[in-house]
């Protein structure tokens, strides 16, 4: 059967198309399971770069009139449309991710919420009054603060959720009356084609919304670098996170990082509810989730049950095509990242771990792995691993688990497991992460959510009305009546 090519468009670049051409250097995005090309798409030149950032500059004053009900209609209407899409949508997003269609499915459905909070949002970007007269000086004076559009937003996104990380940046972008310049991730940049086009569809101002295509390195660093940008929002990893950071000077910055998310179960913690928890929050898109469960710290007491059910319900998974309505766990992105998951997993056998289940491959698919007797000095456990990979530790008092959840350089979400309010109180004060899920894994996440991390896991929050925040700026109004 010949490979289902699903790229009809190109870059948007100040309203138009640009289509791949001779002329230009291409992009092939490839399905990482069956390996074939997808998609063509043209990289983008120093040139298309600048030209969209001009686009965007026009595109300033044009959504700076644009009033916010008409931005909450777009977005409201962009909802609806993602929603109408779904199958297609879903469709695209596992061609080129490798995502289980399920995946895919609940990744769209997201979206369409992610939109939807941030249409409401775009209704309540408000300022206040300040007592002037609360000081001598201020007497005689009225004196109010705005919320104003940061200015044009340079936005990069990571292979891992297609549409709703980009999403993520450009629903509240639109909200606060930002253009865009958007780079999504090389491996995955169809599904935020599709998302352009309904976008326009939807009623944005053309120039609104720029889309271009090419490496890191190049067009990703030409937007960070660019004078014109104001802001860039960054979801990725740490190390592009850092370089990122020393390129971008004075711009405003939000960034979204890695992790190497843990769970706490304690002796008391319903296991019925957790490990089913556990091996979604470990195994779903085959742990390619920036919140993925990571690292499983089980009280001493229950540490040999947790393993054992926990290897019975992961050799339940059903692995393989990520097209078929029932498979759990697919591809990794590219076999290069499977194989280097694996070496991990090889390491930590070698260091002392026990590989309960999986650790084979084939190709990109990486058997869904569980290995016990781990600890935080290890790879697998100390860095992201980012794969189907669950380690699991034992311990023997509630205070020493806090701990080992806070021996990471990361900090993004964690969750902890436990029947005692007390202890779930001593959690929320002392873990050092962004978000907590008492009774739940460090996976689950709602859109509307502050969602972010602390340490190498990052810096600001998304969620419309977070992202809203981080994309408009404080204008002070003083009258001198
Ligand atoms: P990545 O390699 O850091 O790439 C992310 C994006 O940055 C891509 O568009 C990439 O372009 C671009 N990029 C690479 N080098 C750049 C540079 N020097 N300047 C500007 N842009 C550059 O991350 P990934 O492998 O796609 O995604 C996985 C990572 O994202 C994991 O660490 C995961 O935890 C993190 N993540 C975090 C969150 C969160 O919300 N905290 C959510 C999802 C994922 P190319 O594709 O062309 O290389």
């Amino acid at each position: 059967m010949a490979a289902e090519s699903i790229n009809k468009k190109g870059m948007l670049v100040a309203g138009g198309w640009v289509l791949p051409s001779p002329s230009r250097k291409s992009l092939e995005v490839k399905n990482p399971y069956s390996g074939e090309v997808v998609g063509v798409l043209p990289v983008a030149t120093a040139a298309d770069v600048e030209e969209a950032v001009s686009a965007a500059e026009r595109a300033l004053p044009v959504l700076g009139k644009l009033p916010a009900h008409r931005r909450s209609a777009i977005l409201e209407e962009t909802a609806k449309r993602i929603e109408a899409l779904g199958e297609e949508l879903a469709r695209t997003i596992t061609l080129e991710s490798g995502k289980p269609i399920k995946d895919a499915r609940g990744e769209v459905g997201r979206a369409v919420q992610t939109f939807r909070f941030a249409a409401g949002e775009a209704l309540r970007i408000h300022g206040e009054t300040v007592p002037m007269d609360a000081h001598k000086a201020g007497e005689g004076r009225f004196g109010f603060w705005m919320r104003v559009p940061v200015g044009i937003v340079g936005a990069i996104t990571p292979f891992n959720f297609p549409l709703n990380l980009v999403a993520h940046k450009v629903a509240p972008a639109i909200a606060a009356g930002c253009p865009v310049v958007l780079k999504p991730a090389s491996q995955t940049p169809l599904t935020a084609v599709r998302l352009g086009e309904i976008l326009l569809e939807s009623g944005l101002p053309e120039v609104a919304l720029n889309i271009v295509f090419g490496g890191g390195g190049t067009v990703g660093e030409w937007i960070v670098g660019h004078p014109k940008i104001a802001k860039i929002s960054f979801t990725g990893s740490p190390p592009v996170g850092r370089r990122i950071l020393e390129r971008a000077g004075l711009k405003r910055v939000t960034m979204e990082l890695g992790s190497s998310s843990a769970v706490v179960l304690d002796e008391d913690a319903d296991l019925e509810k957790a490990l089913p928890r556990c091996v979604l929050g470990g195994f779903a898109q085959a742990g390619q989730s920036c919140v993925s469960v990571q690292r499983i710290f089980a009280h001493e007491r229950i540490y040999a049950r947790v393993c054992e059910s926990l290897v019975r319900a992961v050799e339940r998974l059903r692995v393989g095509d990520p097209l078929r309505d029932d498979t759990d766990v697919g591809p990794m992105i590219a076999e290069a990242e499977a194989a280097r998951a694996q070496a991990w997993i090889e390491e930590a056998v070698g260091q002392g771990a026990e590989k309960r289940l999986g650790g084979t491959r084939e190709g990109a698919v990486l058997a869904p792995t569980v290995l016990v007797g781990a600890n935080n000095g290890m790879k697998v456990m100390k860095h992201e691993i980012f794969a189907p990979v669950v380690a699991i530790a034992p311990f023997k008092t509630f205070d020493e688990a806090l701990g080992l959840v806070n021996d990471s350089i990361y900090g993004l979400q964690a969750g902890v497991f436990t029947r005692d309010v007390g202890k779930a109180f001593r959690a929320i004060r002392e873990l050092n992460v962004g978000g907590i899920m008492i009774n739940d894994v460090p996976t689950y996440r709602v859109d509307h959510q502050p969602y972010g991390g602390v340490k190498e896991s990052g810096l600001g929050r998304e969620g419309p009305r977070f992202a809203v925040e981080e994309m408009t700026t404080i204008k002070m109004v003083v009258f001198n009546l």
